[in-house]
């Protein structure tokens, strides 16, 4: 209203004014009656013109895209200007803000471990992360907007989709075979569906490794106490010389020492995993303990092989001194079981330049062809059933080293060749490993 006024005085003012000058025109010219209202006309045209240009000079502005500032007027127009980009302005800002928060939020979902997908009421993709899109083969800017069913043509999926009943989750495999995924979808808003995908692969394989893993014991234990039973039902049943009953005790013996040692290696192997790690204080010196190695292998051996320690008599190892004299024990034992009579045995230490150092067992025995190398260390793993039972193995001695070797931050590595012996080697960091120090030397001799 306030604008109308204005407006209405400043056209009766340019009027006036005009009627004034043409007045005064009008008399100096010999028409004083025609001044006045030609005068009056004229500034009312004039004041109509400019004001018609700062009006088109906004719609202008209007019409554009308002990147630049509204044409700085005063009076109505400027006014007008003002605030119509202020209010622009503000919008602007507001938009901003919220699309930050959207970015936000994205982002958030983007770096779920989970797989995030919406989908829009007709099954079309509205946004995906990269999770998502590895676990369903999809691409994450392309694929938008197309229907999910054409580009996930798995029929479990599909069904799963169009059956409409998400109480369940839905196990899916991808194409290869190679992982499997936990599917669930929930409904929100208008028919919008939110997927959600999970890669349990690692989660199925350690559910397949356990299920195995009491198979294999379930196995090993069932073959002597079967043996055992049979032995047992032959002494009640039968009349026994003193000789055949010596006999059949000592192979019930040797069927419980095969089950005492695998429950002990069982134990040791549960023991490791459910124990902390090894303390890196507590220093151990390696030629004690390959010294310690040597005389427990030369009590299995009996004299059937030569075997010679040798190294690391200045060094020290941190850990758990009872799990490395377990894990190169293991190594010895098997070395000895694995070596004809008359074979030899060698334990070595290394130390190398980086400062990390390796314990070596090697043996002249029989050796491992190259495909069974990878897998080794696999629980009940043997290359040879028979020969690793007779002499009272348990295949669990490798996964014992491996174990405890990766307890201390090293790793095993194995050497061999068919009838030619093998060399393990267990190398442990820097940081496990010090020099010792003599008890004469300056403290500049210490490595
Ligand atoms: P096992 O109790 O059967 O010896 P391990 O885990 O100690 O189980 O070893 C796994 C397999 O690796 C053994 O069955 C054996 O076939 C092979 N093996 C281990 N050490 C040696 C070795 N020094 N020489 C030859 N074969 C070996």
């Amino acid at each position: 209203m306030g604008a109308l006024l204005s407006r209405a005085v400043w056209a009766m003012l340019a009027g006036a004014l005009g009627a004034l000058v043409g007045d005064v025109v009008g008399r100096s010219v010999g028409q004083p009656g025609l001044g006045a209202p030609l005068g009056a006309a004229f500034f009312a045209a004039l004041a109509a013109a400019v004001e018609g240009w700062r009006g088109r000079r906004l719609l202008g502005w209007l019409r554009g895209d308002q990147a630049r500032g509204a044409p700085r007027d005063t009076g109505f127009w400027g006014e007008l200007g003002y605030r119509v980009e202020r209010a622009l302005r503000q919008r602007e800002a507001q938009i901003e803000r919220e699309r930050e928060r959207l970015e936000q939020f994205l982002s958030a979902i983007e770096a779920s471990p989970n797989g995030v997908m919406l989908l829009d009421a007709g099954g079309q993709i509205e946004w995906c992360n990269s999770v998502a899109a590895d676990h369903f083969g999809l691409d994450p800017v392309r694929d938008r907007r197309q229907r999910v069913t054409n580009l996930v043509r798995q029929p479990a999926f599909v069904q799963f989709l169009q059956a409409g009943d998400f109480s369940d989750t839905l196990s899916l495999v991808d194409p290869l075979g190679r992982r499997s995924f936990s599917v669930i979808v929930r409904e929100y808003g208008e028919g919008l569906r939110l997927v959600l995908s999970l890669d349990v692969t690692e989660r199925e394989r350690a559910d397949a490794m356990r299920r195995d893993f009491v198979a294999n014991v379930s196995h090993e234990i069932r073959t002597p106490l079967t043996v055992l039973a049979g032995f047992v039902e032959t002494m009640a049943s039968l009349p026994l010389t003193p000789v055949e009953r010596e006999r059949v005790l000592k192979l019930m013996a040797q069927q419980t020492d095969r089950m005492q040692a695998l429950v002990a290696d069982l134990l040791t192997l549960a023991q490791l995993e459910g124990s902390p790690r090894p303390p890196p204080d507590r220093w151990s010196s390696v030629s004690a303990l390959l010294r310690r190695a040597e005389a427990d292998g030369r009590a299995l051996s009996a004299g059937r092989h030569e075997i010679d320690a040798a190294g690391g008599e200045d060094f020290e190892i941190a850990g758990s001194e009872t799990e490395l004299l377990s894990a190169i024990g293991n190594l010895v034992g098997n070395a000895v079981r694995y070596t004809p009579e008359g074979g030899r045995i060698d334990l070595r230490f290394h130390a190398r330049d980086d400062g990390s150092a390796e314990i070596e067992v090697a043996d002249t025995g029989v050796g491992i062809a190259r495909e069974h190398l990878p897998r080794l260390t696999e629980r009940f793993y043997r290359v040879d059933g028979s020969r690793s039972r007779e002499t009272g193995g348990t295949g669990l001695g490798l996964s014992i080293v491996k174990h405890v070797v990766q307890r201390h931050g090293g790793e095993i590595d194995v050497r061999s060749e068919p009838g030619k012996g093998s060399c393990f080697r267990l190398v442990f960091p820097a940081a496990r490993l010090r020099q010792r120090v003599a008890a004469a030397a300056s403290p500049a001799a210490v490595g």
